[in-house]
């Protein structure tokens, strides 16, 4: 009697809740944008937020994963987290059902299109080109109100899916002549759609916030939120996490020939002694060292990006910590920190993956890290690939990037695609560094005893002849 008296006439503190249980839960979605396992474990913006919340709370994070966008919403509705925080757009629709913070970022829907296909450049235009979106979306009911206003014609399919990758990659097969996307999260994804452009913007900027279970007594919670994000707006955190996360693509090296020409003979030579004496020390083929020196920094060692990694090498500050490197501007370090990640990773790798094999993967897990390549790995093997050649295991580090693949495997979605092109870039390099060697007409070096250098050394060697 007294527990339904009170269910019916007092709801919850949220806040209350949280604190007692010890524990923030927060809905997200497992996108590049949002939330993701990076090199150094967990990173993406939602989840840098809402650590930094957790801990301003003094409860610890478990941050959950769905797979669609409605999914997120019936969590909330079925009080299964205290927060969804994933890149949500603030809609009439959603507020009717779900309270809303204060906004802490800002984007615009945007019409994304092939180039040098047909461009759309109204809302017009575009009833007579097949769109699509994501079920549930912002962007669905943005095309609802404005098939009701302006454009009856308008049609769209809308797939099941938490993340836009899937979007572009639908137009990339050519399933649909435009999408619609945030424009943060175009930003993000366009360095591996590099034919893909913005049409034009579908309207106003919009607010992105984050939203609350409906049948809570949530004063307090949103209370505490909206305070946490001035806090964080006039500190310079926020400012901070939005360049990390969302401010830059992770720069995938288009091979510029013309480029790395130009700084084998301008950049190179001041480093060259220094690469070959580590590569030496290391036992790693020079040829090799220079070619990721170069793929990471362009032969810069002041080089520093906006993610925090820096140096010749672009080392993150627990990485160089680790390798006990002190001073990740100082090239010798920062290489020898480098050789030395390369030299363990491929020491950690399975012992049945022969040279060059070995090398690509343990280049592949420099850039992605060693737990998403043995995803791939086991990827491969479950589709009947030999797991030990970096050819089956290539076709199979972007498909981390789609839900239906990476929700079976352990370490969840990575940036498989730009590990894949980081490794063909630094082939590429490396074999125009060898190539510029032998047209130098420098003597070879003999190749070296088998109890001496490891096979690594012998095998990388071979192939390039
Ligand atoms: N911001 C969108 C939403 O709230 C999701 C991302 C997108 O579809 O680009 O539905």
């Amino acid at each position: 009697m007294l527990l339904i008296g009170l269910g019916a006439c007092e709801k919850y503190d949220s806040l209350a809740e949280i604190q007692a249980r010890g524990e923030l839960v927060v809905v997200s979605r497992n996108s590049p944008t949002t939330y993701y396992l990076g090199k150094n474990g967990p990173t993406g913006f939602e989840y840098a937020l809402t650590e930094l919340l957790a801990k301003e709370l003094g409860v610890t994070l478990r941050l959950e994963t769905v797979f669609s966008l409605p999914d997120i919403f019936q969590q909330l509705e079925r009080n299964e987290a205290d927060i969804a925080a994933a890149g949500l757009t603030l809609t009439d629709q959603r507020v009717d059902t779900f309270p809303a913070t204060d906004a802490y970022y800002r984007m615009t829907p945007q019409v994304i299109y092939v180039a040098g296909q047909f461009r759309p450049r109204s809302i017009f235009d575009m009833q007579d080109m097949s769109l699509a979106v994501l079920k549930g979306s912002s962007h669905a009911e943005l095309l609802r109100e404005i098939q009701r206003i302006q454009a009856p014609n308008l049609a769209w399919i809308e797939v099941d899916e938490a993340d836009t990758l899937h979007l572009l990659d639908l137009l990339k097969q050519q399933e649909t002549d435009i999408v619609v996307v945030d424009s943060n999260e175009f930003a993000v994804q366009q360095s591996l759609f590099p034919r893909q452009s913005v049409a034009f913007d579908l309207g106003e900027e919009q607010d992105m916030v984050w939203y609350l279970p409906p049948d809570k007594d949530n004063e307090n919670l949103l209370g505490a939120i909206n305070n946490f994000f001035l806090q964080l707006q006039s500190d310079g955190t926020l400012e901070r996490l939005r360049d990390q996360h969302l401010g830059h693509t992770d720069g995938i090296t288009r091979m510029n020939a013309f480029t790395f020409d130009r700084a084998m003979s301008h950049k190179l030579p001041a480093y060259k002694a220094l690469i070959k004496q580590v590569a030496k020390d290391y036992q790693i083929d020079w040829h090799l060292l220079a070619a990721l020196a170069y793929q990471e920094s362009q032969w810069n060692p002041k080089a520093t990006s906006p993610t925090g990694v820096r140096g010749m090498m672009m080392l993150t500050l627990p990485t160089a910590r680790e390798l006990g490197v002190e001073n990740r501007l100082d090239a010798e370090q920062s290489l020898r920190g480098g050789a030395r990640y390369l030299k363990e990773l491929m020491r950690r790798l399975p012992k049945n993956i022969k040279q060059p094999d070995r090398t690509w993967m343990a280049l592949a897990a420099y850039n992605v890290g060693i737990g998403h390549l043995y995803d791939a790995r086991a990827l491969t093997e479950r589709q009947g690939g030999n797991p030990d050649l970096w050819q089956d295991v290539e076709k199979r580090l972007p498909l981390l990037q789609q839900s239906k693949y990476y929700k079976n495997t352990r370490f969840g979605y990575a940036r498989g695609q730009e590990a894949v092109t980081l490794v063909q870039n630094i082939r590429h390099y490396f074999s125009v560094l060898e190539w510029q060697d032998i047209t130098e007409k420098q003597p070879m070096p003999p190749l070296p005893s088998d109890d001496y250098f490891p096979e690594t050394v012998q095998d990388v060697e071979f192939l390039a002849l």
